[in-house]
């Protein structure tokens, strides 16, 4: 049976060229991000649910009831209880298509991030003595286990910066 669609979003994704696609159903949500894939509660379904959120609370009263309850665990120390937990199976629809579509958008996250890897250590070759080059490559050597980390780190930073 076909879910009834409340809302449907397309939101550009702020880490890459990925557009992804949330959709607010009467007694669930769904994300083709990379988190909404695996059932995790991401920042589109809460926009989506705020957007939506005096219709929920007049025409739906259960499910809001229940998406309220997500939104103050999400928030607590309740966040790993096996209570959340299935509170977000329920809520959080996946699909075959949807799971498939949130691990592609995964991976060209991480694609785009290696690239970056790339023209760090081309940058470094270009604009530094070899002296220099030596060192700054052993730093990124020391981080480059982390490196996704750390550049998710920086663009997020950036972003409060401006
Ligand atoms: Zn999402």
């Amino acid at each position: 049976m076909q879910k009834k669609i409340i809302d449907k979003q397309e939101i550009k994704s702020s880490s890459s060229a990925n557009i992804y696609e949330t959709v607010l159903y009467e007694d669930s949500v769904s994300c083709n991000c990379p988190a909404g894939g695996k059932r995790s509660f991401c920042k589109h379904m809460i926009k989506i649910i705020h957007d939506n959120n005096e219709l929920l609370q007049n025409k739906y009263p259960d499910f809001y009831k229940k998406l309220s309850e997500v939104l103050i665990m999400k928030n607590s120390s309740d966040k790993n209880s096996d209570a959340y937990k299935n509170l977000l199976s329920e809520i959080i629809y996946v699909n075959k298509e949807i799971a498939e579509k949130s691990h592609n958008n995964e991976k060209n996250i991480i694609k785009k991030e290696q690239i970056s890897l790339n023209e760090v250590i081309k940058n470094i070759e270009k604009n530094y003595s070899s002296e220099e080059q030596e060192k700054l490559l052993n730093i990124l050597n020391s981080i480059k286990p982390h490196f996704n980390d750390v550049i998710r780190y920086l663009s997020e930073k950036h972003k409060f910066i401006n």
